[in-house]
């Protein structure tokens, strides 16, 4: 019992965070104190080598969590190089390697090298989603016309979205223009081979933003799925019944936008204004892409006019 309580103890020691008096945030770079960048050359000569040989994926994880537990020791001063190292794991072969990294460089790591890291992340993680949506129309295809399907594995289906969403969430944890930016600019993707959740996923993100302008934009997202409703443009799809195909079950989570998503905007919208103590439109339900529009005009001046940095 006592042994499993200092156990215990020591594991919880590990996870706490503490700043260093001797290590300085400098005005042109972080400054750590010798110790401290002893720790860290150190560290990170091992693990980069390590990353080079090992292809044990274990092996790979263990080796982001100890370089970015670095960081703990002096939390005021994070240090460029140690996210510099959790960025480059965003291009990894291994999606869970990626994904920890992810995780881990949005845990309290040098702010700067962290927004990099993560736009740039997301530039690869779209590569990886174009690939998955082409095989999708080319499995559709061969479905339709009987020609020889085309593989899509298990994992393709499921991994590769939820790192895409990890990523367009992790865009709304940056605080910084340039995530405004990266999802203004996801919100021009086309209706009719977008998730519908991946437009959730970057609603809520961009709401978390907290600014007039992504108010704006979500509204403008919200204004264009409705009106590809009300025109029938976005179509199902997936063929196939999900009750009884596995392969349909799969692909039933990365359909296009449906009114159920509709819903889930307009609900992150009305969470969004009581987040900051405003009343959400009066109307009738469902509300709609133009009553939201009327209530920022009311309700402009309550929002912050820039996204806050960090
Ligand atoms: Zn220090």
């Amino acid at each position: 019992m006592l042994v499993l309580a200092s156990l215990g103890l020591a594991l919880l020691l590990s996870q706490q965070t503490s700043n260093c008096p001797d290590c300085r945030n400098d005005p042109r770079r972080p400054l750590l104190c010798s110790a401290h960048l002893e720790a860290e050359t150190t560290l990170l000569r091992e693990q980069r080598a390590l990353l080079a040989r090992s292809k044990d994926i274990d092996e790979r994880l263990a080796a982001i969590d100890k370089v970015a537990a670095l960081t703990r020791a002096h939390a005021n001063v994070p240090s460029p190089v140690v996210a510099r190292f959790l960025a480059d794991a965003l291009r990894d072969e291994s999606l869970a390697v990626r994904r920890s990294a992810l995780a881990r460089l949005l845990d309290g790591q040098h702010h700067d090298e962290t927004v990099r890291g993560v736009l740039d992340g997301w530039k690869e993680g779209q590569k990886l989603w174009r690939v998955l949506d082409a095989k999708l129309v080319l499995s559709e295809g061969s479905t339709e016309s009987g020609k020889a399907p085309v593989a899509l594995t298990t994992e393709e289906l499921s991994d590769i979205p939820d790192y895409t969403l990890a990523l367009i969430r992790a865009l709304g944890r940056l605080r910084d223009e340039r995530a405004w930016n990266a999802l203004h600019a996801y919100f021009r993707a086309p209706l009719d081979r977008t998730p519908g959740r991946f437009l959730v996923a970057a609603a809520d993100s961009m709401l978390q933003l907290d600014s007039r302008k992504s108010c704006d934009a979500t509204i403008a997202l919200l204004a264009e799925i409705e009106d590809a409703f009300v025109g029938g443009q976005v179509p199902r799809r997936f063929a196939g019944d999900q009750r009884t195909d596995l392969l349909a079950s799969l692909k039933a989570p990365l359909e296009n936008a449906s009114e159920h998503d509709h819903a889930e905007i307009v609900a992150l919208l009305a969470q969004y204004a009581t987040l900051r103590n405003l009343a959400p439109p009066e109307s009738e339900e469902p509300l709609r892409a133009a009553d939201w529009k009327a209530w920022l005009k009311l309700n402009r001046d309550a929002l912050p006019e820039k996204i806050g940095a960090q």
